[in-house]
């Protein structure tokens, strides 16, 4: 009965969060954050990260996590996920207008969802949002995850394809926490792979984590793809990942994800 009702609650709650989903778009309650990319050799900001936040009327900022969740489940990804690319390239239209990002060397990553990526017309309606704002191709990195890859490997294949052509890069974004093959790896024309933070987060004290980000950064040389480490918080860490020529980092270390009034202080 306990736990019945504990799944009740959960179901319920997602309702709830559902429905109020549903009008946080046209209430104006998402924001979308920035966090610096690093090249460590020099302390350049070399890229930033987008990543949305939601904050409720009366229950405050949200767990990306979750809403993502409900938001993939929904399908209402669709429609914030637009809004996400929307938001971040006009930010970014800015920063280019001011002279601070030279869009032909830096990377505006943005995370898609799987079900984004399967839309039959994702290829253009990203070279319409870029285009839209007058920004070339090459400044915008898809993050995605393996869970897209392994829905329908053809069909990823021919739509990064068509988007590479184009001037779009793309980072695999957790790698290490799923199947991480090298043969699905080989085939798809991914630039940078994005070391997991669970195991950045141990790097220094558990030796099984310091091998496999030993294990990636090989494997990323091998294949000729640039990597980069996620969750850096601490000197220590950074000191390791540049130890095995990892220069490129994004953290706490150096910033956490900001408002683009902050982040346009930080590039200057
Ligand atoms: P992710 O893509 O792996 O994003 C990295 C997460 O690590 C972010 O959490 C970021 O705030 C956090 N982070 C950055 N530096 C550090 C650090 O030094 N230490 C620690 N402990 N954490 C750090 P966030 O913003 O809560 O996002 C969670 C997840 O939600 C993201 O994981 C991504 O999967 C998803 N997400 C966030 N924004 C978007 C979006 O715009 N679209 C989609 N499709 N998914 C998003
Ligand atoms: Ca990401
Ligand atoms: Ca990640």
């Amino acid at each position: 009965q306990m736990y019945h009702n504990t799944m009740q609650k959960a179901a319920s709650e997602r309702l709830r969060m559902e429905t109020d989903l549903r009008l946080a778009l046209s209430r104006g309650e998402f924001h979308v954050h920035y966090q610096p990319q690093i090249d460590a050799r020099g302390n350049r900001i070399v890229g930033a990260e987008a990543l949305v936040r939601w904050n409720h009327p009366e229950l405050g900022a949200q767990s990306p996590a979750e809403f993502i969740k409900v938001l993939e489940d929904s399908g209402l990804i669709l429609e914030v996920g637009t809004w996400i690319l929307d938001e971040a390239c006009g930010a970014f239209k800015q920063l280019v207008a001011k002279g601070l990002v030279n869009p032909l060397s830096f990377s505006l990553c943005v995370n898609i969802s799987p079900r984004q990526f399967r839309q039959t017309d994702f290829v253009e309606r990203i070279e319409h949002s870029l285009s839209s704002h007058g920004l070339p191709c090459s400044l915008l990195k898809l993050e995605i995850t393996e869970g897209i890859v392994i829905q329908n490997l053809e069909d990823t294949i021919s739509k990064m394809r068509r988007l590479k052509k184009l001037g779009v890069s793309f980072a695999m974004d957790d790698f290490g926490t799923g199947y991480s093959s090298l043969t699905y790896l080989k085939r798809l024309p991914v630039d940078t792979l994005k070391i997991d933070q669970s195991f950045i987060r141990d790097a220094t004290t558990d030796p099984n984590d310091a091998e496999i980000i030993r294990a990636i950064v090989a494997m990323a040389r091998s294949l000729e793809l640039k990597v980069i480490a996620e969750g850096v918080e601490t000197a220590e860490q950074l000191e390791f990942l540049q130890g095995l020529g990892c220069h490129f980092y994004q953290g706490y270390l150096h910033s956490r994800p900001l408002p683009v009034e902050e982040f346009q202080k930080l590039l200057k």
